[in-house]
């Protein structure tokens, strides 16, 4: 199997997924299987998705739903890299790809202050994370090593790079973002000449 062929087969069976209107439940189980699958080799990422940034994390667009039902990002952490404490307001699933990261819940009260929840979860290679904005879906997310590079496979229940959400200071200050896409190419998955055995 081809490097890309894995991700195509990722997105025709995610599409034919929500092609049924499932509820969050059933995708968080079905798409977080799906997932699973895709991050349980790491050897289908192209370089070029695959790139840190020595300043920023990175996301690259793997692919976007054209009814942007779904998108596919690859999110590229440096070492020591943090997000801000942000929510998704879309559902979501991380899959670890390569090395460790460690995701903070948050919860927003209702005069307007950031708590921990619980204890920070910790992705290792092949570990699922669900996000579901009925149940709370603030977090803050770093790479878990100080050296080394790390990569997790993120699905989100719309074109993210269209979401309208919120990033948070700790005192508990919201403010409106929209998170762009460090790629303006995408992989090319749809190019299946290879399969020709002769
Ligand atoms: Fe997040």
């Amino acid at each position: 199997m081809s490097d890309l062929e894995k991700l195509r087969t990722f997105i025709t069976s995610f599409t034919e997924l929500v092609e049924t209107k499932p509820e969050e439940k059933e995708i968080f189980e079905k798409g977080g299987q799906l997932l699973k699958q895709l991050v349980s080799a790491d050897d289908w990422l192209p370089d070029e998705y695959a790139k840190p940034h020595p300043q920023y994390y990175q996301q690259f667009l793997l692919h976007a739903d054209p009814l942007e039902r779904f998108s596919v990002v690859s999110f590229v952490w440096g070492p020591g890299q943090i997000t801000p404490i942000h929510d998704h307001t879309v559902w979501g699933i991380i899959g670890m790809l390569r090395g460790s990261e460690l995701s903070q819940g948050y919860t927003y009260t209702s005069d307007q202050q950031l708590i921990k929840s619980g204890d920070p979860v910790r992705l290792n290679p092949g570990s699922i994370e669900y996000l579901s904005p009925a149940e709370g879906d603030l977090h803050q997310v770093n790479n878990a090593s100080d050296s080394d590079v790390s990569i997790s496979i993120h699905i989100y229940g719309a074109n993210i790079g269209a979401v309208k959400r919120s990033v948070y200071k700790e005192d508990g200050a919201r403010k409106l973002f929209i998170s762009g896409y460090t790629n303006t190419a995408l992989p090319n998955v749809w190019d299946r000449s290879k399969e020709l055995n002769y």
